[in-house]
């Protein structure tokens, strides 16, 4: 499906979203070149309304992004952009520019990855990390025991408690091994029949 560039000045509105944690990261626009390059080079380009020239997204910054997937709304002017950024994507240094205030399993995935790959004295991650497999493997056990307990004594506040604990101790776990929660969101979407092999460049070929 072609974008419509007869709405809005020729300009299509576009929402880039972290692929990876699904936080929503910026709001820009595309005139119809800005969309060629983007498709052409799979980094994001916008059009400066401001300065009336287009822009590569991280030309100065060096903070581009990756354009993973591409989609367009129900009456194709606005485009939705799944993206992988390299850098904060706001200019003023935040990764949104909605704000930091975003909370996400995935989003706790990437602090727990940013602690193994740079282990800050006194992190539990770190502790957890430099006792080895076997401890986090414990760990893990001693958390789904307390699970199975909280939930056979009904009690939801301990159950919220333990099932969080537990979370954490899986993705550390899950990470350790090198599986990623993207990874254990594709097979169960693949299980539930519903998995799209997103690509941009069946998209492209798609338009
Ligand atoms: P960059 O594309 O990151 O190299 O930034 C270059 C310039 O583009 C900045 O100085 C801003 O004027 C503008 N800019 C960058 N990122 C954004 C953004 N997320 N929203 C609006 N303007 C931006
Ligand atoms: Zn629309
Ligand atoms: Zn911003
Ligand atoms: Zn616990």
């Amino acid at each position: 499906m072609e974008p419509d560039f007869s709405k809005n000045n020729g300009l299509l509105s576009v929402i880039l979203q972290d692929t990876a944690t699904k936080q929503v990261l910026m709001n820009g626009f595309m005139n119809e070149e800005a969309f060629e390059k983007t498709k052409a080079d799979q980094v994001a380009w916008f059009y400066s309304r401001s300065k009336e020239r287009l822009w590569k997204k991280g030309e100065t910054s060096g903070n581009t992004q990756e354009v993973i997937s591409m989609k367009l709304d129900c009456d194709q002017d606005a485009l939705l952009l799944e993206v992988k950024p390299q850098g904060p994507t706001c200019h003023t240094g935040t990764k949104s520019c909605f704000g930091d205030d975003y909370f996400s399993l995935q989003a706790l995935e990437r602090t727990v990855q940013e602690k193994m790959q740079n282990p800050e004295e006194g992190s539990y991650t770190k502790y957890l990390i430099d006792k080895g497999t076997d401890k986090i493997l414990k760990k893990c056990g001693e958390e789904m025991t307390e699970v199975i307990i909280a939930a056979k004594n009904k009690d939801k506040q301990e159950l919220t408690d333990e099932t969080s604990d537990l979370l954490y101790h899986l993705l550390v776990m899950l990470n350790n091994e090198g599986i990623s929660l993207q990874d254990v969101e594709n097979k169960l979407e693949e299980r539930h029949g519903k998995k799209q092999e997103y690509s941009i460049r069946d998209e492209i070929q798609k338009w």
